[in-house]
């Protein structure tokens, strides 16, 4: 069992006699053997919360637990965590198997029969088996990127924590190194942080995301979760590519009414609202329709301002008339050919459409 806790997890940095809060009031559990992806923009407080759970930054207020134990002042070698950096900080002058090997023989007491052994078979494990008698040097990316792995794995650890391991590996090996990963978390079943900026990698590694920003936590839930049901305009706009499109609206009546366009409400929706009167009316570009004319409450008129071809979809950007500069993007099947300069009929359907408070940010609906 390893479950591990953050319990009102707050870091405070003082920069020059100034407090810089990087990570405020932080609550997470992860679960035995869950896979959970911290993700949220650069500075956002991801790193620093990381190394807090890992014991290489002290806690300013609140608890991390491990199971039942309070860990704050443990050192790290008592934490039973292995961390991966982003770096690998692999020792350059050791080889493969030496780099794997030390952790071990430095924090327990296995002979070096058992340390060998487990060390030949995590490196097969993880197809560097042939590497072993080699430096760092000699390796490329994706191979460096597996020693580290495998030195963290050796550890047979209660935890694993992974500071963006990925990033320094071109995109197609990263794309296949997130379903091996994964693969290999969920065979080892150890309870797992992973820490990315990333929202495609958060998206599909994660049992569930959590989202930072500002040091605060906005949502924890699954990937699919935050993406139905975001908690907040920033969780709503983090997730998702291209990202979901934004309107200011004032509620008038039984309808919301922007600078470009006025959107009826069904009861339904108008009672979740509450009092709101300054409203965000959020809708992803992939649930907006262009449909050859307009027939519903819901449909606008707009023009083609560019078209971004992407293989498979094409994004396309409209505006609502040809001056205007409110811009949106709705992505389309890639077979469909829409040119810049043309009519363009989009429809918001009801159901895809989010609403957030235009005050707090929160979600309505
Ligand atoms: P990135 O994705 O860019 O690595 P991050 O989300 O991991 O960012 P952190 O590295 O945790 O962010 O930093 C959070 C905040 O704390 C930032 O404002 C950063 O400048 C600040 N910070 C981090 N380490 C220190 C430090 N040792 N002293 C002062 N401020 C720090």
């Amino acid at each position: 069992m390893a479950q591990l806790i953050l319990d009102h997890v707050t870091k405070v940095f003082d920069d020059n006699g100034s407090d810089i809060v990087a990570v405020d009031d932080v609550n997470i559990d992860l679960e035995d053997g869950e896979f959970l992806v911290l993700v949220g923009p650069s500075g956002c407080g991801k790193s620093t919360t990381l190394r807090m759970v890992a014991g290489l930054e002290t806690v300013t207020s609140g608890e991390i637990r491990l199971d039942d134990r309070v860990i704050n002042d443990a050192s790290p070698r008592d934490r039973d965590i292995a961390m991966v950096f982003q770096s690998y900080a692999l020792y350059p002058h050791m080889t493969v198997r030496e780099n794997m090997s030390f952790g071990l023989e430095e924090s327990t007491d296995l002979d070096g029969d058992t340390i060998s052994t487990k060390v030949t078979e995590t490196a097969e494990m993880l197809n560097i088996g042939e590497l072993v008698d080699r430096k760092p040097r000699e390796l490329s990316g994706g191979q460096r990127q597996r020693v580290a792995l495998g030195r963290a794995i050796v550890r047979d650890p209660e935890v694993f924590l992974m500071d963006e391991p990925l990033s320094n590996l071109d995109a197609k090996l990263r794309s296949g190194m997130r379903t091996e990963l994964q693969r290999l978390q969920e065979d080892l079943g150890v309870t797992t942080m992973y820490v990315t900026h990333d929202q495609t990698e958060a998206m599909t590694m994660g049992d569930r995301i959590a989202i930072l920003n500002d040091g605060r936590l906005q949502q924890v839930a699954t990937p699919l979760e935050a993406y139905h049901q975001p908690a907040n305009q920033f969780v709503a706009g983090f997730i998702g590519d291209p990202s979901m499109n934004f309107f200011e609206m004032e509620m008038q009546g039984d309808r919301l009414v922007g600078q470009e366009f006025a959107y009826p409400l069904s009861q339904q929706t108008r009672e979740s609202l509450g009092d709101a009167v300054r409203v965000v009316l959020g809708v992803r570009p992939e649930d907006i329709e262009l449909v050859s004319e307009a027939s519903g409450d819901h449909d606008y008129e707009t023009v083609v301002d560019v078209v971004e071809p992407m293989g498979n979809e094409n994004n396309v950007y409209l505006n609502f008339t040809a001056d205007s500069d409110t811009t949106f993007v709705a992505t389309i099947g890639g077979m469909r050919s829409v040119e810049a300069g043309q009519p363009a009929v989009a429809r918001f359907p009801e159901s895809a459409i989010h609403l957030f408070d235009a005050e707090t940010g929160e979600a309505l609906k």
